[in-house]
């Protein structure tokens, strides 16, 4: 037998998911600061990541590294001195970047800072402004019905100085220098599906492929979103050459059927076996065609750097209400769901590794299969993993054309079924494996 075989507990799995995420939840994350490195650190528990620091400044292709930003605390209270609004109740309640404010001021003028959803009147939104130096509190429509006073004390303490840009990086060598990328984003404060989700899962398939020598290598990015992937890409421009195809890795932990957003390039092997793996699943899913107003992918696939990125998510960013609101958080996310998407990324993995173009030694005519056992085997034990049908659909195809991908495809057989009947021909002589 050949190939990686994965053997993970998927239901542990995502018990062990959801927990990280609820450890890295209340950290509040922005593109830069403490609560990058806070969030890595954690990370580092699992996976041995390398964590890298970009002087703020810095140059990255067309954008510059910005300040770096952190924050203590924020809150408006009203003339009784009371915290109507707390930054320690929901980080959410600062407009991310924010720059320093400590005065009180009409709540005229305060109005223009606030930011509500009328139509959620429970629900905080979540917005930021990093390149344009600005200061704001978001808060739910409710608390803003309820500002009756003229007069506010608005506190935020935060500060933008020179620093610098975290991200994590993890890496792999197979026994190819060919490598698949993997890429999360983790510069989103209290919000679960959107960022966190993916950067839970990445950190868990990153342990499990590092308990294995695989065949390919593989890059795992924890990058704050655009900047991070744009600074990553500029200083590693060296590498792009080695990189196969890749995922971008986020929204995978709501009970909403899968998702695959295809690479640019759409006919790309990535989505070939992302497809296959969806179909192999029996569960419904969505496909969908590259976005350039996506996450990362924009960066990954712009036309200078044209890597081929997929993004197998659950629903789709902006495809649900809580989206960028107080509503992404841990009950918007469940550890089946999590466990669900864990396996489907083992599922490709399992066929990026284990495909492969494969001849038939006995090419004139049908091999006698009953001669070697493996016609009477198959007929008697057929509950065991075989179907006979495989052993056909192999032999007929494997003219060094096909791969085993192309064949369970043609079939409609599932991909491990396929494999499996290669290995059993390969041990009776009867396939030569070519790629
Ligand atoms: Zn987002």
């Amino acid at each position: 037998m050949t190939g990686i075989i994965f053997n993970p507990d998927p239901e542990k799995t995502g018990d062990f998911m959801y927990c990280l995420m609820k450890e890295l939840y209340p950290i509040c994350r922005s593109i830069t600061g403490d609560g990058v490195r806070k969030t890595l650190t954690i990370i580092k528990k699992h996976v041995p990541l390398n964590i890298v620091e970009v002087h703020s400044g810095t140059q990255v292709f067309d954008w510059k590294i910005p300040k770096e930003w952190n924050i203590k605390d924020a809150y408006i209270k009203n003339l009784s001195g009371e915290r109507i609004v707390d930054f320690n109740k929901s980080n959410l309640h600062v407009l991310n970047y924010s720059i320093p404010v400590n005065k009180k001021i009409s709540f005229e003028e305060l109005r223009s800072h606030l930011y509500a959803l009328p139509d959620y009147p429970d629900w905080i939104p979540y917005l930021s402004s990093y390149y344009q130096e600005n200061w704001g509190f978001c808060i739910t429509q409710n608390q803003l019905q309820n500002m009756n006073d003229q007069y506010y004390d608005v506190c935020i303490d935060s500060n933008l100085k020179s620093g610098f840009l975290t991200y994590g990086e993890f890496f792999i060598q197979g026994e190819l220098n060919e490598e698949i990328l993997f890429s999360c984003y983790l510069c989103h404060p209290s919000v679960c599906n959107d960022s966190l989700s993916g950067v839970v899962l990445l950190t868990y398939l990153a342990h499990e492929l590092n308990t294995i020598k695989p065949k390919y290598s593989y890059r795992f990015l924890f990058i704050p979103e655009t900047i991070g992937a744009i600074s990553w890409l500029c200083l590693n421009e060296n590498c792009l050459k080695n990189i196969k195809f890749g995922l971008v890795v986020t929204c995978v932990g709501d009970n909403g059927i899968s998702t695959y957003q295809k690479t640019k390039q759409g006919d790309n092997l990535i989505d070939k076996i992302v497809e296959k793996v969806l179909i192999d699943s029996g569960k419904d899913f969505n496909l969908r065609n590259f976005n350039p107003s996506g996450s990362d992918e924009r960066q990954y696939s712009s036309p200078g750097i044209n890597l081929q990125m997929g993004s197998l998510m659950r629903t789709p960013y902006g495809d649900y209400p809580e989206y960028h609101t107080s509503a992404d958080n841990l009950e918007l996310v469940d550890s089946n769901s999590l466990a669900d998407s864990f396996k489907k990324y083992l599922d490709v993995i399992y066929i990026v590794e284990n495909n492969g173009i494969y001849l038939n030694l006995n090419p004139k005519c049908e091999p006698q299969l009953g001669r070697r056992g493996l016609y009477d085997m198959i007929g008697g034990r057929r509950e065991l993993l075989f179907d006979k049908e495989g052993l056909f659909w192999v032999l007929n195809f494997s003219d060094g054309t096909y791969s085993l991908l192309d064949i369970a495809i043609r079939s409609g057989m599932k991909f491990s079924d396929i494999k499996l009947t290669a290995d059993i021909l390969l041990e009776h002589g009867l396939l030569r494996k070519v790629l």
